[in-house]
């Protein structure tokens, strides 16, 4: 692989800026500044010039080397847009597209919105002057419905492709097809466009959504950048496609082992952040966690022991750092901390890669990552905390080494290191694919085992996926998709699932309360549990419980905040007051107040976009029934029966599942159960429960029940 690296005289454009011929104040003059210093500020002219020559190519460089944020105006200002086509970017995180937008467009002294934008899901903020547009993998997948031949860009770069989330790799597989489609435009057949007529977006996505007119296509720019040294196999995928390697620089890093296992790493990492926080020299410090409720149990505890400190010693700044963070504090993690202050950040395996985080001298790291787990055997995904891989470990101790010397403290003993796999299993080996297979379906891909995925997923698993998919009446007895159901599922930007309860539930008058069911389980946890009021908060809790189960009780949390905020917002319209009400009333609820303004988000997206389809709303108000009734109808592959030791038989698997302690069912353990959630720890557990009647099963999804059962 050719290096490219520094001191390069071929840098003929030092100074980039979209908004031309502005007058330069002293922050731009530092962020002028900032750019110049990046490692991959010294090879532009040849980074540019690799990718005029080579229609694929492979960039490989170390994370913080400014490739994400960087390379995107390199090429804007190569003239790249200058047909007026777009260059488009995706990530496999939210969090990273919107911050990374934000900061380009910064960056270009530009308005978020206009030449810089950004798309993710429910959320397009990007208008027709938008040339760089940074979206998630899923997001482009989705246009690719629309627009066959993505013919609004001119390039795709698809970021931390080592990442190797199933929307990347079913995109590679899909952006092979698209280059070839478009060197080979005189042959664009009708099929190839045919999907353009069948899906009338109603506009849900606004201007980046209606289909290009001009068919004239330039071929396709295909850029693929990745962190770790995963080159080889992206390059054998796009025919021997070249390979670049950006230098970054890296500083030298300690990395310390504990003697022994940790039993309990939450509490390892609490005194390893401590044991930094009074030994070691300045510098921020970054721990590894796995999820949104752990990060946010850290933080509190973090708090609790800092207040046994003595007083010199608490100038202690936690930041959370994870995907459905609200978008207004995914930027707090940038802000230096105060002076004299250390900043703690607490994130997911985002801050491996996706985004880099200035400041950061510790990183502390207990080896695990919450992962999708999927058995095509039982069709049951799960979610679990699994052992990160080699690959894994060395990215997030580069982490402590950006800026100079650091300390890795790993939470496990040096003996274990060796027993990590290599490299992390790709996604699309662990997962579901109902929600892949529909895609590509609704694509006009029908033979979904003959498609060029960059790794094949097992034959049992799409086989799966296409069981699953039929049952819910998505596609016909030949596995082409439905109309209209199959093709109504397409447009949801949701699992399977969720899109046919939402379908479903107007036929049993209820889509109201499942619209809520789905945007209250769009996020990890709704409920605020600190364990010291643990107590306190289910006491709490109990004027939302039902005993038909956790359904009706978020059904009950939705209308209950909904009902408060209407009365805060008659009272006043500033939006700083509604806030500090809503957190109020959170905290004397016990309810997580981030989970619940993204809930109150997701509603209000898919709300819009049910309008726009014609679907129309109901209510089946204090009609429990009903709407259990609907559940069934919805959830009938994750039912359950009570065993004689009070566990569950899942009908669909045969698996022994238990409900889940947090489950308002978890005392009263009905006969028979639909659930929409497996996670597995010592045991298997089920979350988000309701209690139904066996019989309702064969009644109501005789397509499964009758036959076999
Ligand atoms: P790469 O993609 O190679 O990992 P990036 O382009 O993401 O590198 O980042 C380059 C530099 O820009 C990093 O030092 C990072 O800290 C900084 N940066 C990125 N986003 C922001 C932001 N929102 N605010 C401040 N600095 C940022
Ligand atoms: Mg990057």
């Amino acid at each position: 692989m050719p290096l490219i690296s520094g001191n390069s005289s071929q840098n003929h454009q030092n100074s980039v800026n979209l908004n031309h011929g502005n007058h330069i104040s002293s922050k731009k003059l530092c962020i002028v500044q900032q750019r110049k210093s990046l490692p991959i500020a010294s090879v532009e002219g040849r980074l540019v010039e690799e990718v005029r020559k080579n229609d694929t190519l492979i960039i490989v460089g170390e994370t913080g080397s400014g490739k994400t944020t960087q390379l995107p105006q390199y090429l804007f200002n190569a003239g790249f847009c200058c047909d007026g086509k777009v260059i488009g970017i995706t990530q496999p995180r939210r969090v990273a597209a919107v911050t990374v937008a934000k900061r380009v467009a910064e960056e270009c002294d530009v308005q978020l919105g206009q030449e810089v934008g950004f798309a993710i899901r429910f959320e397009d903020v990007t208008s027709s002057s938008t040339r760089i547009k940074y979206m998630t993998d899923g997001l482009l997948l989705r246009e690719a419905l629309l627009d066959p031949t993505l013919s609004r860009y001119r390039v795709v770069i698809v970021d931390e492709a080592h990442e190797r989330t199933v929307h990347t790799d079913v995109l590679l597989g899909l952006l092979k097809k698209v280059q070839g489609l478009r060197s080979n435009q005189h042959n664009l057949k009708k099929d190839d466009i045919s999907s353009l007529v069948k899906f009338d977006y109603g506009g849900w996505s606004s201007n980046a959504l209606k289909p290009c007119q001009n068919m004239k296509l330039n071929p396709l720019k295909l850029i693929i950048m990745s962190a770790s040294l995963d080159a080889k196999v992206f390059s054998e995928f796009f025919g021997g496609a070249k390979a670049v390697h950006v230098q970054g620089r890296q500083h030298p890093v300690d990395i310390l082992y504990t003697y022994n296992p940790e039993p309990d790493y939450i509490d390892a990492t609490l005194i390893t952040i401590f044991q930094i926080h009074l030994d070691e020299g300045p510098g921020d410090i970054l721990a590894f966690l796995t999820g949104q409720e752990e990060i946010e149990s850290v933080d509190r505890l973090v708090h609790e022991r800092l207040k046994q400190l003595p007083e010199g010693n608490r100038n202690i700044l936690t930041i959370p750092m994870y995907s459905s963070l609200p978008s207004e504090q995914q930027l707090n993690v940038f802000r230096p901390a105060p002076s004299g202050f250390r900043k703690i950040i607490l994130s997911t395996n985002i801050a491996e890669t996706s985004v880099t985080i200035p400041g950061v001298k510790y990183v502390v790291d207990p080896g695990l990552v919450k992962a999708r787990s999927y058995n095509p055997a039982t069709g049951l995904e799960a979610l679990i905390i699994i052992p990160i891989s080699k690959a894994q470990a060395l990215q997030r101790s580069g982490r402590a080494g950006r800026e100079g010397p650091g300390k890795c403290f790993r939470l496990y003993p040096e003996s274990e290191f060796g027993k990590l796999v290599n490299s992390t299993v790709p996604e699309i080996k662990r997962c579901s694919l109902s929600s892949v297979v529909l895609q590509l379906k609704a694509l006009g891909i029908d033979d979904i085992i003959g498609f060029d995925f960059m790794e094949k997923p097992s034959r049992m698993a799409i086989v799966k996926s296409i069981e699953q998919l039929y049952l819910l009446g998505a596609l016909t007895d030949d596995y082409k998709l439905s109309d209209p159901i199959g093709f109504q599922m397409a447009r949801f930007p949701l699992d399977p699932i969720y899109s046919k309860a939402l379908i479903l539930s107007g036929e049993f008058r209820c889509l109201e309360e499942m619209l809520i069911v789905v945007a209250m389980l769009s996020v990890e946890t709704i409920f605020y549990s600190p364990r010291e009021k643990l107590e306190e908060a289910r006491t709490v809790w109990k004027r939302f419980s039902s005993p038909d189960g956790d359904h009706v009780m978020l059904v009950r949390i939705f209308r209950a905040a909904a009902e408060f905020m209407e009365k805060i917002r008659a009272e006043s319209s500033k939006a700083k007051k509604i806030d500090k009400s809503l957190h109020k009333w959170c905290r004397e609820n016990f309810i997580n107040c981030r989970s619940l303004k993204h809930s109150l988000e997701v509603h209000s997206q898919i709300r819009k976009q049910l309008l726009q389809m014609g679907l129309s709303f109901s209510s089946c108000e204090e009609d429990m029934l009903q709407f259990r009734r609907c559940l069934t109808a919805s959830f009938f592959l994750n039912a359950a029966v009570k065993q004689a030791d009070g566990s569950y038989r899942a009908m669909a698997s045969g698996q022994i599942v238990q409900i889940h302690p947090s489950s308002v069912l978890f005392r009263t353990k009905p006969e028979c159960i639909v659930f929409n959630e497996l996670i597995r720890t010592n045991q298997n557990y089920v979350r988000n429960v309701t209690r139904v009647d066996l019989l309702w099963l064969p009644e109501l999804a005789p397509q499964y029940y009758a036959t076999e059962n």
